[in-house]
């Protein structure tokens, strides 16, 4: 179901009045973590200002060590409703377990699975049934092949509206934090109908090199890309070395606009 042999032309996903495929790139932007509700508030206004389309913030944190911040939970997410209602943007957030599918279900727009839950297929087939747009990133050791599979598993559910992500794979090279496979998205979009999304925030881990893989992205043929920002990076609970301050989102914005025009 997500290969082009079955359906030819490309899918829009909707999420609320969103469209994710089309001509246009659509930028999801927030902090990697919601950490409270001042800090959610304040980046949601700066993303949408900046001109994004969707605010991410992660409520259910997957975090290697498992003494790390681990997210607000359901707390989280009340957050994220309540900035979205202010904003009007809609909200994307990553899902860990399917019991808080409720949850889900109640307060977010787009449902993200994690890299880490790529090829949790239980997971899969619990977001498909939940009837919401699916963000499903790729995992840290899959082929794009393999993820295209598991789009299948949200798909046979009776959901297509699945959106692709490339965040990076584990490689030799140690320069960035991940290797941004860029060949592998251009290369998955000849593959399957689905849009794909890039997202340069987590393969580069250091906010210098954001902007630029970013653009690439966007050169690359990217329809939405996620983005971490947060209003003082240095004092994140999560991802403190790659988040961008608003300011700089609001630059990467308009070189993202410039870039757009002249493809
Ligand atoms: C995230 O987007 O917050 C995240 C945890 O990303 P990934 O699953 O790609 O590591
Ligand atoms: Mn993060």
């Amino acid at each position: 179901l997500a290969g082009n042999e079955w359906k030819k032309d490309p899918t829009i996903v909707k999420v609320r009045d969103v469209e994710i495929g089309g001509n246009k790139v659509v930028v999801a932007a927030g902090p990697c973590a919601v950490e409270n509700e001042e800090q959610t508030l304040t980046v949601a206004k700066a993303v949408k200002k900046a001109g994004a389309s969707l605010l991410r913030g992660g409520a259910f944190k997957p975090r290697t060590s498992p003494y790390s911040f681990q997210g607000l939970g359901e707390e989280g997410l009340k957050i994220l409703r309540k900035a979205s209602e202010e904003t009007g943007l809609p909200v994307v957030s990553e899902i860990l377990d399917s019991k808080d599918i409720e949850e889900f279900k109640r307060y977010a727009d787009m449902v993200q699975i994690g890299a880490r839950n790529s090829q949790n297929f239980t997971l899969l087939r619990e977001v498909g049934k939940l009837g919401k747009p699916v963000l499903l990133k790729r995992g840290l050791g899959n082929t794009v092949e393999e993820l295209l599979q598991s789009a299948e598993y949200i798909l046979m559910e009776g959901n297509g509206s699945v959106v692709l992500c490339e965040r990076g794979i584990r490689t030799f090279e140690r320069s960035t934090r991940f290797t941004l496979d860029l060949g592998g998205m251009v290369a998955g979009k000849l593959m399957s109908h689905l849009p794909f999304c890039a997202d340069p925030s987590h393969p580069a881990g250091k906010r210098e090199l954001v902007h630029s893989l970013a653009l690439a992205s966007v050169a690359a043929g990217a329809d939405m890309l996620l983005i971490e920002v947060h209003p003082r990076p240095e004092v994140a609970l999560s991802d403190s070395e790659q988040q961008l301050t608003p300011d700089s989102f609001h630059l990467l914005m308009e070189r993202i606009r410039a870039l757009s025009h002249a493809l």
